[in-house]
Formats: structure tokens, sequence, C-alpha cells
């Protein structure tokens, strides 16, 4: 019955903040079940977000919360290790209004959506840790770790990408994929580099790749994607002290015509690192009143630079889909038609663009002869258009 649902959302990362909003536009009542018991860490994570996402996000007013706390991030600028430009490209497309990609903490993105939800009147529950949900006879029935229970209409598993929303509506669901490089950044002062604000310099280095930008105050903002064969477990990660990382980067970056080693001596803090994963083709998205959204369906790696942007889509087009389509189950039929070429194309680029990053000698030098070649096709933006046009019509009916 329109207006009369009420959503279980699993996550309060990007995609569950989003679709609470999303859903309360479309007359749905939400409450978003988080696991853990406060805000995002930051350690160094941040990310850019492409104009279609933001795009996606004015759909629903809310595009000016990222404006708000973001940097315009529209360029990139592609080099080897040895210093040799390789090509200028667009970081992201730009929308009519001339909105382009913005950079910003992972801790903010996350603070500044929750918040936003919870001034339109989502709850958020925290330390909600879903273990299981069933369908019942009215809709479904969501058990937490903390072992309390919440019933609703239906449940959106927006739980990221180790979802267990995905293995509850099909318990055969593939794991994510690792890839077979790790990721870690950090913010360094007091370093001069050669790059204006407002463009991304990219640097495939000889041994690993290495990626900065200069925020508006002067701050660098950095990230490094050192090579690793095995995948490595949380465990291992938590480990390596900052000392330790710091010892083999600046080793890694050692040889590299970058700043990478002054940039990187020149960060406060702790440093850690992440596995890198994806998530190419998902099966099951939906089952029964049970659906799955953002890297919990549909995962890239990060070099796309579009797994928030995504998320955010998903979310949109779902609450569209439920606000127009009574029938829950076919409202997520309605959403996974919408959603599955798209997001399928976006990580396989994702994975190839990722697999570049790791190459061996012999890729190296293939890589760094072809790269300006391939460069030159996408700088005018043209090649990435189906990427970053998508756009999201709030008004227009669900058939
Ligand atoms: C290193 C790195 C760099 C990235 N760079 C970019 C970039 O530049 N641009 C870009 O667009 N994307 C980037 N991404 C990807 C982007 O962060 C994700 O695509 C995006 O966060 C997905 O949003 P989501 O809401 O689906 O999942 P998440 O943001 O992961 O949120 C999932 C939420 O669910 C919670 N949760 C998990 N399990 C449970 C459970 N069982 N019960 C309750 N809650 C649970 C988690 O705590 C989390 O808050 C990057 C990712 C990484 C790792």
């Amino acid at each position: 019955m329109r207006g009369a649902k009420k959503a279980l959302i699993i996550g309060g990362g990007v995609a569950g903040p989003v679709a609470a909003m999303a859903l309360r536009r479309a007359g749905i009542d939400s409450v978003v079940y988080e696991a853990y018991a406060g805000g995002a860490d930051d350690a160094g994570a941040f990310l850019t977000f492409a104009s279609n996402g933001l795009d996606a996000l004015r759909a629903i007013d809310a595009n000016h919360l990222v404006l708000a706390e973001g940097f315009p991030t529209p360029r990139m600028e592609i080099q080897s290790g040895t210093g040799k430009h390789l090509g200028d490209v667009p970081n992201g497309g730009t929308l009519r209004d001339g909105t382009v990609s913005q950079t910003l903490k992972r801790s903010d993105l996350y603070r500044t959506l929750r918040d936003e939800a919870l001034r339109r009147g989502a709850r958020v529950e925290y330390g909600k840790r879903l273990v299981d949900a069933q369908t019942t006879p009215d809709g479904v029935m969501a058990r937490f770790e903390d072992g309390t229970e919440a019933e609703g209409d239906l449940l959106i598993g927006a739980d990221g990408i180790h979802s267990r929303a995905r293995r509850i509506i099909d318990p055969s669901a593939p794991r994510a994929r690792y890839i077979p490089v790790l990721n870690i950044g950090g913010y360094a002062s007091d370093v001069r580099v050669p790059a204006e604000p407002g463009t991304f310099r990219m640097v495939f280095g000889k041994r690993a790749f290495f990626g900065y930008a200069v925020h508006p105050s002067g701050e660098i903002w950095w990230f490094a994607n050192p090579p690793r064969a095995d995948e490595p477990t949380s465990a291992e990660l938590a480990a390596i002290s900052t000392e330790q990382w710091r010892k083999s980067l600046t080793d890694l970056f050692a040889e590299d015509d970058t700043p990478a080693v002054d940039i990187i001596r020149a960060t406060p803090g702790g440093l850690s690192g992440w596995a890198t994963y994806d998530l190419p083709s998902v099966p099951r998205w939906h089952r029964g009143p049970m659906v799955i959204i953002g890297d919990a369906a549909h995962a890239t790696a990060p070099s796309s630079g579009q797994g928030a942007s995504m998320a955010i889509e998903d979310a949109v087009v779902l609450a569209r889909c439920l606000r127009d389509v009574p029938d829950t189950p076919q409202a997520f039929v309605a959403y996974e038609r919408r959603r599955r070429t798209r997001v399928e194309r976006i990580v396989a680029h994702g994975a190839r663009t990722s697999n570049s990053k790791a190459a061996g000698p012999v890729g190296r030098v293939l890589r760094d002869l072809m790269m300006p070649v391939i460069l030159k096709r996408v700088a005018n933006g043209g090649s990435l258009a189906w990427m970053h046009d998508y756009h999201v019509d709030w008004n227009e009916e669900v058939a």
C-alpha cells in the first residue's frame, strides 16, 4: 500500500542514508541500522565524487552537501615513474551548470549524509550488526548481533562490499574478489609539489602507483597502491606499523621521478592500509522483500572513481521504483532492470584500470607506449560520457 511501507535499511555508509532520504521523499518510512557504534574513522581515506553522483544527489536536493565538504578536482595529469608526461584527462565529467568532481574525506561524506538524513526525519540506530533476516507473512524480520530484532515491509541491504544481506538473499552469492594492490593514503603539509589545486597527478611508478592533489589549504592529499599478489588478512594489515609503512613506501618510490617520497615523509600521523576488492557480478540482487544496493550488489575497484556515485544512483532509482510500483518484488525487478547493465560495465572498467596499476616490467613498457594514445581518446571526455552523463529524473514515473 503506497505510503504505508516501512523499510529496514542495513548500513549507514553512503547508500543507506541516501536511500533513507529518497524513500522519505517517496512516502516510505525507514530506519537505518549501522553496525558500528559511531562515525567512520578517517585514516587517510578520501574519495573523489564524480559528476554523475552529484547529479543523482541533486534528484533529492542533497548535492549541496558534497559541494560544501569537497574541493573541485576536475582534471588528472598522468605520468610515468620516469617523469614522462603521458596525458591529461578529465576526472569525472562536468554537469550542465559547470559542477565538476569533488574530492572529500570519506568520514566527512558519511557524517554529512547521515546528519542530513536525520535532519530530514530518518532514524539511525548504531551498534546494530545484521546477522540474519527472514521473510514473514507481513514482510521481513531482521536479527542483529546484539540479540534485538526489527520488523518491516522490506529490507534494503546497503551494507557494503562484504555484505551480510547479500548472503542472506542468496547463500551462494559470490564473495568479493581480491585485486592485487593495497590502498594507503594520507595528508601531508609543508611540502612543495609541482601541481595546481584541482588537478590530480597520477604516477604509474616503476614499482607502484601514486596519486596526489593539492587541497586549497595547501595540504597534499595522496594515495598509493603498493602491489601485493596474495590477499592479506585485516589482522596482517593492522599489524603493520606507521614506520613500517613509511619505510616500505619510500623504498617503493625511491627510483621514481616524483615528489612521492617527500610527500610520504611529510605526512604526520598514523598510516594504515586496506586490501582492494571488487564484485563483478552478483547473480541475485533480491529475494521476496529483500534487496541489495551499492557495494553490496556491485563493488568496483577504487580506480573507477564511481563506487560512491553508483551507490547513490542505486538508492535514488530504487526509491523511485518503490514509489511507483506498488508490489515490492516487482519494484525490485524494475530497479534491477534499470541498474544492472550500467553498474557491471563500470565494474569491468574499474578492473581494467586497476590491472594497469599492477603491471609487470613488460606490461609497464607496453602501458607507457599505449597510454598516450588511449588518453588522447578520452581527453575530451567523450569516451567516458556513458559513465558521467547518466541522469536520474526523480519526476519521471516508473512504468
Ligand atoms: C581505498 C578506497 C578508495 C575509494 N575511492 C573511491 C573514489 O575515489 N570514488 C568513489 O566513488 N568511490 C571510492 N571508493 C568506493 C566507495 O567508498 C564505495 O563504493 C562506497 O562507500 C559504497 O557505499 P555503500 O554505502 O554501498 O557501502 P559502504 O560505504 O561500505 O557502507 C556500508 C555500511 O554498512 C555497514 N555495515 C556493514 N556490515 C553491516 C551489517 N552486517 N549490519 C549493519 N551494518 C553493516 C558498514 O559499517 C558501513 O557503514 C573507494 C573505496 C576504497 C576502499
